[in-house]
């Protein structure tokens, strides 16, 4: 056990962040639970729209007055690096803040959370000055090119799954673009990016180029959408709120947006894959943060010569897992988020249960456990038709479903037959069928005998279908926090 008291750890109530002063917040006031236990963290005293409404004013003033947009871009790379190793340095604070309020244990945090959200920052910050425009094919009396420009304000919305990392994805990119931005995150795990931002002025980025504003989604998040300073809103969340903002951005601008949504990812196991370690990755890619990964893959599709192993070995996969606090270094999956989203799944799993006929070959309700906290016991549902409510619909808790199929058209029908189409797993030692499997496969990423993103920021990732629209990380992110402007010169 880490030394670790919950109860020592209070963030400060001056939780937003406006022009590179912390100030409490004059909006609503939430209650901040902590997940693994359901003791109260702090209360969140969110921006009024008054507030909001000065962050985003102040951040349209200092990305223009700082010279941020246009400042050697070297220098901007520079103070983007330094606020990396500042974040990499603070890892002893960070951490224990990040972990106490949610999902993320403190082992996974310290080991991959912070040093991945300095890395992503750095990895943006090289940007900055290597890329540029194109000159044009333009006949020989005319000089014909393109400049990339910062919006000016990035508005930027984060869910609570993976709270320092799914900011960074949006941070990194918009500030080494030369944007200011204004970040609302998830009420339900607001406080550590107020340590991020704290951290960006001491690295020295100019006050007002990373706001913090607090609070509800619809009151708070909308407002911050609909401002009219913020010219590009970058978004993580489900797909019900993605189709809010895009409404949200075409009524108030119409404004560029970026979309990270929900997912329902399969995981596909041919007749020819190794057993073991197909059954291991899959087992992993539904319990990791405990299914509260938008690329979790919850629906098994499996041959069905192999069902009867793979099952088996999944089952003692999930029964091998020790439920715990995010605190607890013998925990290997912690906490749902909320008793909400606790409830949520509960409700589908005794659904898919009572309703739609399915067996579960383990788990199947809420996990007991010594604290008070939200926890799911590791769940594998069979005999369910692909229609079901618990196939076709994103659960973000430790839920897998299973289905088998013949040949490799059936795999690719039922692979694609949801409205999402975030991620897709493959696992074969075909090397025809694995690249018949990237072009078949509706999905924005496709990973074959592996599952879940690397640590090569160079990779784009995002959505098909309902599950997204743009790019986070790669290139795509960092031209999407740009504007491209044509110049044309008579000679
Ligand atoms: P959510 O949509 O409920 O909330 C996300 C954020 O949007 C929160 O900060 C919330 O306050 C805000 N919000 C809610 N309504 C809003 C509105 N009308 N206008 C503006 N902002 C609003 O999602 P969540 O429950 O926090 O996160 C889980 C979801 O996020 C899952 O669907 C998951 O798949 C998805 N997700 C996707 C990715 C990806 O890269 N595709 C990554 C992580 C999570």
């Amino acid at each position: 056990m880490t030394d670790f008291t919950p109860d020592r750890i209070r963030p400060a109530a001056e939780a937003n962040v406006i022009g590179g002063v912390a100030v409490r917040g004059e909006g609503r006031v939430f209650e901040v639970l902590r997940p693994s236990d359901g003791g109260l963290l702090a209360p969140l005293y969110s921006a009024s729209e008054a507030q909001l409404a000065e962050a985003v004013e102040n951040a349209a003033i200092a990305q223009k007055r700082s010279g941020w947009g246009v400042m050697e871009p070297r220098a901007r790379m520079r103070l983007l690096r330094r606020w990396a190793d500042l974040i990499e340095q603070d890892i002893d604070t960070l951490a224990p803040l990040e972990a106490v309020g949610s999902t993320r244990t403190l082992k996974e945090i310290r080991a991959w959370d912070v040093p991945y959200t300095a890395e992503c920052i750095r990895f943006f910050a090289e940007f900055a000055d290597k890329h540029g425009g194109e000159v044009a094919a333009t006949t020989q009396d005319k000089f014909g090119f393109t400049i990339n420009e910062p919006y000016g304000v990035v508005g930027a919305i984060a869910p609570w799954n993976l709270p320092l990392v799914m900011s960074a994805w949006k941070l990194g990119p918009a500030m080494a673009a030369g944007n200011a931005v204004v970040l609302k995150p998830s009420e339900m795990t607001p406080f550590s990016v107020v340590r991020l931002a704290l951290l960006a002025v001491e690295a020295g980025i100019p006050a007002g180029i990373f706001n913090v504003v607090q609070g509800g989604g619809i009151d708070i998040g909308d407002a911050l959408v609909r401002a009219p300073q913020v010219g590009k809103v970058s978004f993580t969340g489900s797909t019900r709120t993605g189709q809010a903002i895009m409404a949200a951005c075409a009524q108030t601008g119409p404004k560029p947006v970026t979309l990270e949504l929900g997912g329902k990812s399969p995981q596909i196991v041919f007749g020819d894959a190794e057993l073991d370690k197909a059954s291991a990755i899959v087992a992993k890619a539904i319990t990791l943060n405990a299914g509260q990964v938008c690329v979790s893959g919850s629906r098994l599709l499996v041959h069905e010569s192999l069902k009867d192993p793979v099952v088996d070995a999944i089952r003692k996969a999930f029964e091998a897992h020790r439920i715990g606090t995010t605190w607890d270094d013998a925990t290997t999956m912690g906490p749902i988020i909320s008793e909400g989203q606790l409830s949520m799944i509960d409700g589908i799993v005794a659904r898919a249960i009572a309703d739609d006929g399915a067996e579960a070959i383990t788990g199947g309700g809420r996990a007991t456990s010594p604290q008070q906290g939200s926890y799911f016991q590791p769940t594998l549902l069979d005999g369910l038709s692909p229609d079901a409510e618990a196939v076709q619909g994103e659960i973000f808790g430790p839920v897998l479903t299973v289905q088998t199929f013949a040949d490799e058209d059936e795999a690719w029908a039922l692979a694609n037959g949801t409205r999402y189409g975030l991620a897709a797993g493959v696992h074969t030692t075909d090397l025809s069928r694995a690249m018949r499997a990237t072009r078949a496969l509706e999905a924005g990423t496709v990973w074959v005998n592996r599952y879940g993103r690397s640590d090569d920021f160079i990779l784009p990732t995002g959505g098909y279908k309902q599950s997204g629209i743009g790019k986070d990380l790669g290139r795509e992110a960092y031209m999407a926090n740009c504007k491209s402007k044509t110049a044309l010169i008579g000679l």
